[in-house]
């Protein structure tokens, strides 16, 4: 049953860049946007309201902020920004968030969307408690989340807080990587970007790649190899992890030789890429092999269900960038908005 009768124009899932950028154009444009921002949760990720920015500290490369921002805070920026022109989010408390201050406060009592039948208009987005909203369109910004090896002691570990993270710059200040030799696994920018943060507390940071050359941007890769603190370890991957309850060490294998050995650790994090937050769009919108939103057109948002556009990381398995999810989240309430006026909806 509907949660209350009347039907949203647009309802927008997601609350990263891409989600809050749609909530500001589309609520400047009087559609009077409704969004589900999402529960916190640890297992088997941290995924938090705001999304990825959520998990990072200094944002340098977003524009209009010479001197950096952090990720909590763009997003709370970002997040306020569309509440005063009228945003609404689903929470525990009502449709009326309680606006985070600047510094973080994230409202950590949002609601999940868990469904949506996307079949026929209006549309049915489910929340918490089976509760049924109806919209005659959707914005889907969910984000993606990221990788692990899917090691049964990584996982382990990883769940009982025994030093194996997939997030360095949530987790390597803890007191307990000071000082420790730690790994991080990929060779892309994020590994890099994790690994120099993690210099700031460990003693060495191993860097485990399975080939010989860093999938990372030129500076990024300059950047690994002339810090001190980071030693590279080319050609391994990751075969399990060690420790009853805190990570001991891990064992590799050389993915040219075959080769055994074994690395002492204080800590290991994963770098290995994310997965797009589309489970829950599994036939009811088209995906693709990697369960990214395909889009029919590659310069719109429209998705392969007319009323349905997407944007952000949900998307995007290229750019993936703060900038370019906004830049599409505003793409996304333009084109709900154009698509609302021809069915007579404003
Ligand atoms: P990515 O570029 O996809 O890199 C993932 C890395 O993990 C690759 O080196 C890959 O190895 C490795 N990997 C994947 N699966 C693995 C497995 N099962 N076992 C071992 N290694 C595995 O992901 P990302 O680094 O998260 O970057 C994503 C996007 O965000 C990129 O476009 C990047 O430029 C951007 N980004 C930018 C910045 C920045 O500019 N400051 C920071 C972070 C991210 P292979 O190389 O062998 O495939």
């Amino acid at each position: 049953m509907p949660h209350n009768d009347s039907v949203e124009k647009v309802i927008i899932i997601g609350s990263g860049p891409a989600s809050w950028t749609g909530a500001i154009y589309a609520a400047r444009a009087n559609l009077d946007p409704l969004v589900f921002a999402g529960r916190p949760k640890t297992i088997p990720t941290t995924v938090l309201p705001g999304g990825q920015l959520m998990l990072t500290t200094e944002v340098e490369n977003y524009p209009g902020f010479p001197h950096g921002v952090t990720g909590p805070k763009l997003m709370a920026y970002c997040e306020q920004q569309a509440v005063r022109f009228g945003t609404r989010i689903v929470t525990d408390h009502g449709l009326n968030p309680d606006v985070s201050d600047a510094d973080d406060g994230h409202n950590y009592a949002y609601h999940d969307c868990r469904r949506v039948d996307l079949s026929h208009r209006p549309f049915r987005v489910i929340g918490e408690d089976d509760k049924e909203y109806l919209a005659h369109s959707v914005i889907v910004a969910t984000g993606a989340t990221a990788n692990w090896l899917n090691l049964e002691n990584e996982q382990r570990l990883a769940r009982t807080g025994g030093g194996v993270s997939a997030c360095a710059v949530c987790d390597g200040a803890l007191p307990v990587f000071r000082g420790k030799e730690l790994a991080v696994v990929g060779g892309g920018d994020s590994a890099v970007e994790e690994a120099t943060y993690l210099t700031k507390f460990a003693s060495v940071v191993h860097m485990i790649h399975r080939r010989d050359q860093l999938r990372a941007s030129k500076i990024m890769v300059q950047r690994a190899l002339t810090n001190p603190k980071i030693n590279m370890v080319w050609n391994k991957i990751v075969t399990d992890v060690l420790g009853d309850n805190m990570i001991t060490g891990v064992k590799l294998e050389d993915t040219q030789t075959g080769e055994h050995s074994k690395l002492a650790l204080g800590g290991l994090f994963m770098a290995i890429g994310h997965t797009p937050a589309t489970d829950f769009l599994e036939g009811q919108l088209e995906l693709d092999q990697k369960k990214y939103i395909k889009l029919r057109d590659p310069y719109r948002s429209t998705t392969s269900v007319e009323g349905v556009f997407a944007a952000g990381d949900c998307v995007d398995s290229i750019y993936r960038q703060a900038v370019t999810a906004a830049g599409m989240g505003c793409k996304a309430a333009i084109d709900a908005e154009r698509w609302l006026a021809d069915q007579g909806v404003e």
